[in-house]
């Protein structure tokens, strides 16, 4: 695309004198780019260097305040020009517990307060950027923490979180409802008795914590804690602060990126891994946002009429493929692997997002940890400005090693279409979801007998540990609502049947398993899918249903420990699913059975056998003659091979309806 925008030619721009000369380019491919490490403010006892990329300024100025919010600037200081596109001040003086602006001056107009693009710490709402020594933030014991052990992304079990829909709860038994430190709290209970908090995700057993967005984002007023806001966050302001609502005082600085840090250390203590949502593919606000307030347009992809494109839905997209926008993407993603000990990263709309930046996140994120994982949305709200073929859509997976997406396909072969929600699939028994569910079962990978049905999905995943296997997350419906709309005439007892039975599916698939929190106590949002801003009335889990539904919490953390247990759930590799996984027929076409070996990769059993049986009726399987041990049958789980549920033998396993059956031998 070709703009026309006035920039100040780096060349010219040297320190201690204002170019007047300036040049317009007519793309901006051609803007300057900046190579050292983006600091907009770096903090010494004796003098706080600021500094902003802004090549298209004439002028900048620096704005020191006494306070986050109110006030006027108690000093303003014209920064320098300096090389590739950078401006420049040097404040003397111990600066900490200031906050900052900076007012950008481009095409003869002063642009308007902006806390910058890189601000580490901020003021309430975010709207002034504040000095801080990050030392300062750092809580006791934060030099000892290390990422819990993972050996491979095989063995990720991810469960995807809302801070206020956690903890909220009055029966939650957690003193900091609704905040960071909610996730540091062990021993809490509800009324009933049962552990919630993070001893509830250690009873589970999921690996990852993934939580909704957690920088600070637009849409809750931070200056009123008190009052009824609830939102999920996916309306980015200052990407490299965590929000303060989230914190126990987001006028204090450093309180928000302590706390933040605390849940890191806490979770990482109860042997769980953090992964944040991150929404770089758009902002909040485009025009008066902190992107546009410091270089016009640069940010954001334009329309070949010169508007802004809009694949997110929400006004913008970003520019990914621009130099200086995929540096700052790779920077904040590592600054939160290294500052905050964040251990992985869901990209919000990915497909939004060029591949040449995904794969770069993914490199600086090896040389941080290897083990840091990476998954995303591969897909847009509508097509972005850039070809399909070099974004990072589903489509294109397989060609970017180390990273994952959702499969829609799975999720819809279980319980129905996005945007028909009455409509349900595989799990209520409805005909011609075999194949997108076999396909969900092979983790997305080439697989000849998923090939077979002309029906299948178009395979998209190098790798088993590409594709991530769910059925509910905080979009659209949860599995217990979309359930309830599909099945209205449904028993309480059949629709827990249903849940188990889809959420089995998900687990014993060799993609990552993915589990909305809450589904593993019937969680509902009554009914209400795009609960972005609902209040928690609709959103909190109400943590009595963990006592009112306590066989289906044993179902799934049964079926969680036995996936940990056994490999053959979880190859991780193409290639060996395809050597160990055999779909087997069962009596009824519709039922989805399968056969795992494995011995050679460490699998303790000769045979598992999984059936995931949607219909009405029980249902058989043929197998080898003799003893099977039953892991799995009728929505209860035995993890404990010294006391399976059951044994069959002579050749036949029966499968109760509407249930899932893993047996081995
Ligand atoms: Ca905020």
């Amino acid at each position: 695309m070709k703009v026309k925008h006035l920039f100040v030619m780096s060349m010219l721009a040297t320190v201690g004198c204002n170019p007047a000369q300036q040049h317009v380019s007519d793309s901006y491919d051609e803007y300057p780019v900046y190579k050292g490490d983006w600091e907009e403010m770096s903090y010494s006892p004796s003098a706080t260097r600021f500094a902003l990329w802004a090549p298209t300024a004439e002028a900048v100025n620096l704005l020191l305040y006494e306070a986050g919010q109110g006030g006027e600037a108690v000093r303003t200081l014209s920064m320098e020009a300096a090389t590739d596109g950078m401006w420049n001040a040097s404040v003397d003086g111990n600066l900490k517990g200031k906050f900052y602006t900076f007012n950008v001056k481009v095409d003869g107009e002063w642009l308007g307060d902006t806390p910058g693009v890189m601000a580490k710490a901020v003021g309430v709402n975010g709207d002034r950027a504040a000095v801080v020594d990050l030392r300062d933030t750092n809580p006791a014991g934060w030099e000892a923490d290390v990422r819990p052990p993972l050996n491979s992304f095989a063995d990720i079990v991810l469960y995807e979180m809302h801070h206020r829909d956690f903890s909220m709860d009055l029966n939650s038994g957690i003193s900091h409802r609704g905040k960071f430190l909610a996730l540091t709290e062990t021993g809490t209970r509800s009324a009933a008795g049962d552990r919630t908090g993070i001893d509830h995700l250690k009873e589970l057993g999921v690996t990852h914590v993934h939580i909704l967005p957690s920088f600070d984002y637009s849409s809750v007023d931070e200056s009123r804690p008190d009052s009824a806001q609830y939102n999920w966050g996916y309306d980015p302001k200052n990407y490299n602060v965590p929000e303060g609502s989230y914190s126990t005082d987001p006028y204090t600085p450093e309180t928000r990126i302590r706390e933040f840090k605390q849940m890191v250390m806490a979770l990482h203590r109860a042997g769980i891994r953090v992964v944040m949502d991150v929404v770089y593919n758009h902002t909040a606000v485009t025009e008066g946002g902190n992107f546009e307030r410091t270089v016009p347009g640069y940010f954001y992809r334009q329309t070949p009429e010169g508007t802004f494109a809009n694949a997110s839905a929400c006004g913008n997209e970003t520019a990914s493929e621009r130099p200086m926008v995929r540096k700052f993407i790779v920077e904040s993603v590592k600054y939160w692997a290294e500052e905050y000990h964040v251990d992985g990263f869901r990209f919000d709309l990915m497909g939004i997002h060029d591949i040449a930046t995904m794969k770069a996140v993914r490199q600086a994120l090896d040389e941080v940890d290897p083990s840091i994982y990476i998954y995303g949305e591969g897909w847009a709200a509508s097509a972005p400005q850039l070809p399909t073929d070099s974004l990072a859509m589903k489509a294109n997976t397989w060609r970017m090693p180390g990273i994952a997406a959702f499969s829609d396909e799975f999720r819809d072969s279980l319980r129905g279409p996005f945007g028909h929600d009455e409509q349900g699939a595989f799990v209520i028994g409805r005909k011609g979801h075999k194949a997108g569910v076999r396909f969900g079962i092979a983790g997305g990978v080439e697989y000849a007998q998923v090939e077979e049905d002309p029906a299948h999905p178009a395979f998209w995943a190098g790798q088993p540990t590409q594709f991530i296997s769910y059925v509910s997350c905080h979009d659209d419906l949860c599995l217990a609502d979309r359930l309830k709309v599909t099945q209205p005439e449904a028993s309480p007892e059949r629709l827990k049947a249903l849940q188990k039975l889809a959420l089995t599916a998900v687990l014993t698939s060799q993609g990552v398993p993915f589990i909305f929190a809450g589904d593993e106590v019937m969680r509902d949002k009554q009914g209400v899918a795009n609960s972005f801003r609902s209040p928690d009335s609709i959103n909190t889990i109400r943590w009595q249903l963990k006592h009112d539904n306590r066989d289906l919490f044993d179902y799934v953390s049964g079926l969680i420990a036995l996936r940990k247990a056994h490999p053959a759930f979880h190859f991780g590799d193409a290639e060996k699913v395809r050597s160990f996984l055999r779909f087997i027929p069962a009596a009824d076409e519709e039922v989805v059975a399968f056969k795992l070996t494995g011995k050679p990769q460490g699998e303790t059993w000769d045979e598992i056998i999984v059936v995931l049986n949607p219909l009405s009726k029980p249902t058989t399987v043929k197998v080898h003659q003799g003893d099977y041990r039953i892991a799995c049958m009728d929505g209860r789980v035995s993890a404990d091979p010294a006391r399976p549920l059951a044994t069959m033998t002579g050749g036949v396993l029966t499968v109760p309806a509407c249930s899932a059956l893993i047996a081995y031998r």
